[in-house]
């Protein structure tokens, strides 16, 4: 099996420029991170938020880290996910998207995220639906200690790859369509989609930013510990 540094060598390979690779480490070692850095990672995910705060605790002597949170958070973990990470990804409600702007006032910060939105319905993700989304629009607009950049994405499990291709691109162009819109505290140049099985079709429909983990690492261990109601993946 190759190491670490060769994966991440052979995806950077593969991925045009523009494209922001983030190492996602959920389960991963603090010294398999290590070895990512060493290969010249600086984007890490996490999805937990007491995982991320040991994590960096660990690894404060890399300054230069930007750290993703990409999984469900929760409004009572949402001060310290503030403190933790500089992106949020994951921000699915607007209940979330205003408190995190209240706290972001307090805390004098203007956090980047990513608006989480699901294409198709699906039990197991959460998100907007893009009915929902276009109605909370004048809201999200109004929350000015946000730096909201884009859109995040997961697809349902099941699909084939031309479903997968298909629902990346009207990710796309729902992201082009608020665009358009001209909102002016809405940017929608970020698309946060791609995991370790479908990256390439991520990039294909123009994703900036793809967020892997196993293709990188390796299986994780166990299932998480999440119930399946919280588990993004
Ligand atoms: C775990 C996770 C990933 C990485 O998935 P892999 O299949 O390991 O590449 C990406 N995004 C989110 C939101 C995740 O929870």
């Amino acid at each position: 099996m190759s190491s670490i540094a060769e994966r991440i060598a052979q995806i950077r390979k593969e991925l045009p420029d523009t494209v922001r690779l983030i190492a996602v480490t959920k389960q991963v070692s603090v010294a398999a991170m290590r070895e990512a850095y060493a290969a010249g990672v600086r984007d890490f995910g996490e999805s937990r938020v007491q995982e991320a705060a040991s994590k960096q605790a660990q690894l404060h002597d890399l300054t230069d880290i930007t750290w993703h949170m990409i999984g469900r958070l929760q409004t009572n973990k949402a001060k310290k996910a503030l403190e933790l990470f500089e992106w949020i990804h994951s921000v699915d409600s607007l209940k979330l998207a205003q408190r995190l702007n209240q706290l972001a006032t307090q805390a004098s910060c203007k956090p980047k995220i990513c608006l989480q939105v699901k294409l198709q319905s699906d039990p197991n993700k959460t998100g907007w639906t893009v009915p929902e989304l276009l109605n909370d629009l004048p809201a999200l607009n109004q929350c000015d200690r946000l730096d909201i950049q884009g859109l995040m994405t997961i697809p349902p499990l099941g699909l084939n790859d031309v479903e997968i291709l298909n629902f990346f691109n009207q990710t796309r162009n729902l992201a082009s369509n608020i665009q358009e819109q001209h909102w002016s505290n809405l940017q929608m140049q970020q698309l946060s989609m791609g995991m370790s099985n479908d990256y390439s079709l991520a990039v294909q429909a123009g994703a900036t930013m793809v967020r892997l983990g196993r293709i990188l690492f390796g299986e994780r261990p166990t299932p998480p510990q999440a119930t399946a109601s919280e588990s993004n993946w």
